[in-house]
């Protein structure tokens, strides 16, 4: 139901406009009946096996390279692959700040130090040119880092890390059915990593997985994934989380179909908005359409945190677009950062818009009709918001 009155606001006492809410998670249910015929004969050891075979081999024809080897998380994906390629005696991972917000957890999980270098203001991303100057006789990783709206500079980073003598991992998780210069991504650097968490384009409830064109590389991963490895932990998938993945992967050009939609339907509702601007994914590139992320204009007459307060309450579950950077925050492991004004500028700038399996297009219209709503009645809304924090 449409709001008359600011007293309706949910923010405000007012009943939510969306209940259950409406996520910016992709949220990927795929067709049940699929999901169990492929489990069914999985339930035994050897009928596991051979279903954990077949997604790989379908993700690795997928990713268009020879190898993948499938996990228990993007989490201990990356981990592994960290541990597999950082180069012995050095202690410093190279990253963006404005990323993932535990990807600097996942290299203090190994032991490495995270060292956060800037980010390409045009593409949100870790670059050839911003990686440079973080380079030193220390360094044991390049992680380049897929942004969420399009991917970083591959090639770029490929260049600077052998010019360096140095590896590069990928870490390929929000740009999974995606291209770089026509080349699907999960064949750059030394390996990708991926996930299966619900959240992802690919739904496994939880799961990820690793690719690389290398065959010790896959081999080495395979040894380490298993509960003798250095870990003493197992970081396999389990079966039905293989089988609601691969049921996802057999689906995933009909979840992108929609993504695309919901897209479009922002772009266009959008297009002569004094408020929000979309991030656009490239015409050029094969993309994913997952997420929706919105640059906050100038005339908004809200600041973003009390936007999210009103839009949350609403069950319209917007979330910042990866703030505070990750070399803001307080940690307990050691870091190297110096400080980062572009990454810091654009912590503040961006929001996530409800996107996903779960989301249609008439959320699209509703939830930007009713930000032009809040805009319309923004000077009684701010004093009511400032009366609340007095
Ligand atoms: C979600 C995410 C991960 C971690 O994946 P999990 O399966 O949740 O552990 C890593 N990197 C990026 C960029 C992500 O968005």
């Amino acid at each position: 139901m449409p709001k008359q009155h600011i007293a309706d606001l949910a923010l405000f006492g007012g009943s939510p406009l969306y209940r259950p809410p409406i996520s910016t998670s992709n949220l990927v249910r795929p067709d049940i009946e699929g999901f169990l015929s492929l489990l069914k004969p999985a339930l035994n050891p050897a009928g596991e096996t051979r279903l954990l075979h077949t997604l790989e081999q379908e993700l690795a024809h997928f990713h268009e390279v020879p190898h993948c080897v499938a996990v228990c998380s993007g989490f201990w994906a990356l981990v592994l692959a960290i541990q597999a390629l950082a180069l012995p005696g050095k202690q410093e991972v190279l990253m963006p700040s404005l990323t993932y917000r535990r990807l600097a957890d996942v290299v203090a999980w190994t032991g490495l130090t995270p060292r956060f270098c800037e980010v390409d203001p045009q593409t949100l991303a870790i670059s050839a040119a911003t990686a440079k100057s973080q380079i030193t006789a220390n360094t044991a990783l390049i992680i380049g880092v897929h942004p969420i709206v399009n991917c970083c500079d591959a090639q770029g980073l490929e260049a600077l890390a052998n010019a360096h003598g140095l590896p590069v991992l990928f870490d390929g998780v929000e740009s999974v059915y995606e291209t770089v210069q026509g080349k699907r991504v999960g064949g750059f650097g030394a390996a990708e990593c991926f996930s299966f968490h619900a959240s992802k384009l690919i739904n496994g409830f939880e799961g990820g997985y690793i690719t690389t064109r290398t065959a010790p590389l896959a081999e080495a991963l395979r040894a380490a994934r298993l509960p003798s490895s250095r870990n003493g932990m197992s970081a396999s998938l389990p079966a039905a989380h293989a089988a609601m993945a691969l049921q996802g992967l057999r689906e995933v050009a009909t979840q992108v179909a929609h993504n695309r939609a919901i897209y479009q339907r922002y772009v266009h509702t959008l297009a002569n908005s004094p408020y929000f601007e979309v991030l656009r994914f490239s015409d050029t590139e094969q993309t994913s359409y997952k997420n929706i992320v919105v640059k906050i204009k100038p005339d908004w007459p809200f600041s973003r945190a009390h936007t999210l307060a009103l839009f949350n309450a609403e069950g319209i579950l917007s979330r910042v677009y990866y703030a505070p950077a990750l070399h803001q925050k307080p940690m307990r492991y050691a870091h190297i950062s110096q400080p980062l004004p572009h990454t810091e500028a654009l912590a503040e700038q961006f929001m996530l818009m409800p996107s996903g399996y779960q989301v249609n297009e008439q959320h699209v219209e509703e939830t930007i009709g009713f930000a032009n709503w809040l805009a319309s009645h923004a000077p009684d809304i701010s004093s009511r918001l400032q009366e609340a924090t007095a």
